[in-house]
C-alpha cells in the first residue's frame, strides 16, 4: 500500500523505501524529507494537498485493502 505519491514522476512508494532512498542524505538520516526512489525528487512529508489528492484517489478507485 502507498503512502506516498511523487509529485515529479507519479510514482506511489512506502514509507520505508523513502527512508531508504534517504540514506546518502548529506545531512544525517531521518531528515523531514521524502525522497522518491525512483527519481530521486525529494519533497516534505505529508503535505495537505498530497494526502486530499490520495484520499480522493483512492475513493474513485475504490481501492481497500
Ligand atoms: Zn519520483
Amino acid at each position: 500500500m502507498a503512502e506516498y505519491k511523487c509529485g515529479l514522476c507519479g510514482r506511489e512508494f512506502r514509507k520505508e523505501e523513502a527512508l531508504t532512498a534517504c540514506v546518502s542524505c548529506p545531512f544525517h538520516k531521518g531528515c523531514k524529507l521524502i525522497k522518491c526512489p525512483n527519481c530521486g525528487y525529494e519533497f516534505p512529508r505529508e503535505p495537505g494537498w498530497l494526502k486530499k489528492l490520495l484520499g480522493r484517489g483512492e475513493k474513485n478507485a475504490k481501492r481497500k485493502s
